[in-house]
């Protein structure tokens, strides 16, 4: 089980950055992978203030997570041979950071600037353009910098992500419970309730965290890092990816301009709730509370690209075994459920 050993989150704690590191030995060298907005708002700050503290640092800027970026960082890494590596900004460079330190093994600490997902400080990431276009093994974090003087001032969608990634352990828990029950698969009761409590808590403060009030972007933000932390103690991404994570992912492949990954979770947690027979109405009107999408209008995404994604889903990650195992959705019945739900036109 591998756990982030040190997490900071306070209202202008960037600072702490160089200390941080200094404790954890890294004194010499370090290696920052930042984004071409993202290091305006953190990356430049922290790449000065750990050149203040005497430490030598190196940076690249990317903009996607595509294998290609993981392997340019991790040319740098080989010929740099930096201590540690800091992902600063939101998802692409935290997943660039996290695959490409673990795959040349250097340890890697998180600094998220948006609250958009719970890769933030799990051990997993996920590129684009991969022939598995879901989650993968890289490592967990050694450390999370999150400064919420930064997380506040980030547009308000990230925050709906954030919570539409939230809401889908909801469906995710139904999921692996399902396949506890059907395929004798393991179940960890206290990763499947660490990540039910962060749902809990963050629908409590969906109003708070509409307002883009500090006191609701740390729930989320505890809450995406306690996800982060059940995927370790899982020892996979079961407790917080289940079907409704399926559907954003064929979404990724077949949408030509997909959307934020919260976003797509938080249509597909409506339409896997509907499936298992859950209250998905009461889902779906705390994500439109929060301004997450719930219609593909809202996913800025073509319906038939919708129902597209419905059929793919269960075959994304086969051996997975999910609602979508047994429901088998045709055209027919993507459809029907995603009219059901309102995600598409009834009148269509
Ligand atoms: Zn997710």
């Amino acid at each position: 089980m591998q756990l982030p050993r040190e997490v900071v989150i306070g209202d202008d704690i960037l600072e702490f950055t160089s200390d941080l590191c200094k404790r954890f030995g890294f004194c010499e060298s370090a290696f920052v992978v930042t984004g071409p907005h993202t290091r305006h708002i953190a990356g430049r700050r922290v790449i000065d203030l750990l050149e203040d503290a005497g430490i030598d640092v190196n940076y690249i800027i990317v903009s996607s997570s595509t294998e290609k970026n993981v392997e340019a960082v991790e040319g740098k890494i080989k010929e740099l041979k930096p201590q540690v590596v800091l992902g600063i900004g939101g998802g692409t460079k935290i997943d660039v950071a996290k695959l490409s330190s673990a795959r040349q093994g250097v340890p890697f600490i998180s600094v998220p600037t948006a609250v958009s997902h719970d890769g933030i400080a799990s051990p997993f990431c996920s590129l684009k353009g991969m022939n598995k276009p879901y989650s993968i093994m890289a490592q967990s974090p050694m450390a999370i910098v999150a400064d919420t003087k930064i997380i506040v001032q980030a547009p308000p969608h990230f925050a709906a992500s954030g919570c539409g990634d939230i809401v889908a352990k909801l469906t995710a828990i139904r999921d692996w419970r399902l396949a506890h029950n059907v395929r004798k698969e393991y179940y960890g009761e206290y990763a499947a309730s660490l990540a039910l409590m962060s749902v809990r808590l963050v629908l409590k403060s969906v109003d708070m965290i509409k307002l883009g009030m500090e006191e609701g972007l740390r729930v989320l933000l505890e809450a995406l890092i306690s996800c982060g932390v059940a995927m370790s103690i899982a020892g996979s991404s079961r407790p917080c990816s289940g079907s409704e994570h399926l559907f954003s992912h064929a979404l990724d492949l077949i949408a030509p301009k997909a959307a934020m990954h919260g976003q797509q979770c938080s249509v597909g947690t409506i339409m896997m709730a509907y499936l298992h027979k859950m209250d998905w109405k009461y889902i779906k009107e705390k994500l439109q509370k929060v301004g997450a999408p719930t219609t593909a209008e809202e996913l800025r995404i073509e319906p038939e690209h919708i129902i597209r994604a419905l059929m793919r889903a269960r075959r994304i990650r086969p051996e997975r075994y999910t609602i979508l195992k047994e429901k088998k959705l045709s055209r027919d019945s993507a459809k029907k459920l995603a009219k059901a739900t309102g995600v598409i036109n009834r009148l269509m």
